[in-house]
């Protein structure tokens, strides 16, 4: 069976990349998104912290962040029935002899984020009062952090998709791609797709599409990402989201408790992650020297794949052999804040309309960088 061949752009996966993206495109162009599982965002996009942070990871990504902000803040009319955003703060905390670090961050982010300011321990435990005062040496406290609600979001991008004419194709597993005349051609079983146009956003899968399209694989590892739930104080639920300096520790309110997560960053092969033992006791392991509070069970834990390159940037254009296969890959642990800019920057790329980003930032995420 042939299942619609007439597209202008294929996009293989529907987590917050191929959808953003697909948002975008099928304004002007005949769409088909392909997604392997039953349902949209089941990997990564699913399993986020669903946060929004514009002082995170480095320049590049905070610039593709911002460049979004007006989106998540402002969105189209009829995107959302519900606010994408709602203001979280963060607090970020240093032990003993981690001061000089906190300086440092202090020192990248504030010139981009002036609502970051330092602030006293006693500030600090003012907020979450479960601050062990033996720890915490140092806090600084941005007021501009915000959760995402990642489900409208991506309920957002597929109203838009499927208003603008556009398909989201589930249980559409591409297992063979093909390229013939001007065409790629991907198959699942007997069904196929075919498009001048493909858009490599399969998230930790990017390389195993590029082996089936016989494209050189790029430098792209996905890493595990671990998070549990545990119950907390009835009163934290107006908590910020809290991280350690030294990345060891992040916890935020999530019902029906606290999210807790060691930040941890372990390689792995694509695969439907979960969350390993030893994980989730590293994270409990420190959140009982952070804070002083008894986590007897955990309620419910689960693992993500955050796949990055080695700087730590996307990558994002078309492969170098400019036969129509388009890379939308790499996004780690910042792939939900900068859907909307990084898409509508991609799509313009995919066009070969001029981006509205300026060409260094283009540069910087491009394919030809590897
Ligand atoms: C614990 C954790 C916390 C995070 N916190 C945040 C946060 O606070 N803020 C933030 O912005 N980001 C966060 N991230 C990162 C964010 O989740 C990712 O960057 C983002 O989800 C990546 O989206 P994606 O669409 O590239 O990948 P995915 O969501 O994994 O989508 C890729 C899709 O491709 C499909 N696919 C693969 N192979 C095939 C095939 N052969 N055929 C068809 N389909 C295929 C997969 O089934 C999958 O649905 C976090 C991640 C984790 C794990």
């Amino acid at each position: 069976m042939t299942q619609g061949t007439d597209y202008d752009i294929a996009i293989i996966g529907a987590g917050a990349a191929g959808l953003s993206v697909a948002y975008f495109l099928s304004e002007d162009a005949r769409v088909v998104v392909l997604e392997a599982e039953s349902q949209p965002a089941y990997h990564s996009s699913g399993r986020s912290a669903a946060m929004y942070i514009e002082g995170y990871e480095n320049q590049v990504v905070r610039h593709l962040t911002q460049s979004g902000k007006n989106f998540f803040f402002a969105p189209p009319a009829e995107f959302s029935d519900t606010p994408l955003v709602t203001q979280a703060g963060g607090l970020t905390v240093s032990g003993p002899a981690e001061a000089p670090k906190l300086e440092r961050y202090l020192n990248t982010w504030q010139p981009h984020c002036p609502e970051l300011q330092p602030i006293s321990v006693t500030q600090a435990r003012d907020i979450i009062p479960i601050l062990r005062t033996t720890w915490l040496s140092a806090a600084a406290y941005d007021p501009s952090w915000h959760n995402i609600d990642v489900h409208a979001l991506l309920q957002g991008y597929q109203r838009g998709i499927r208003q603008n004419g556009g398909e989201v194709i589930t249980d559409f597993r591409t297992d063979n791609i093909e390229r013939a005349g001007k065409h790629w051609h991907m198959r699942c079983a007997d069904r196929q797709v075919s498009a001048p146009i493909l858009i490599n956003a399969a998230g930790a899968w990017a390389n195993h599409i590029a082996e089936l399209a016989r494209i050189d694989t790029l430098p792209l590892t996905p890493l595990r990402r671990t998070a549990a739930i545990v119950p907390a104080p009835a009163n934290c639920r107006d908590w910020p989201l809290l991280h350690t300096i030294s990345e060891n520790l992040y916890f935020k309110p999530e019902s029906p408790g606290l999210m807790v997560c060691p930040q941890d960053e372990t390689p792995s092969p694509a695969m439907d992650a979960y969350a390993h033992e030893i994980d989730i006791a590293q994270a409990l392991d420190t959140f009982a020297q952070v804070a002083d509070f008894d986590v007897k069970t955990v309620t419910h834990s689960w693992a993500g794949l955050r796949t990055f390159t080695p700087d730590r940037f996307p990558v994002v254009g078309f492969d170098k052999q400019n036969n129509g296969f388009f890379w939308l890959a790499g996004q780690g642990g910042f792939g939900i804040q900068t859907s909307p800019g990084l898409a509508r920057l991609a799509a313009d790329l995919v066009k070969h309309e001029s981006p509205q980003d300026e060409v260094n930032i283009v540069q910087q995420i491009s394919v030809n960088r590897f």
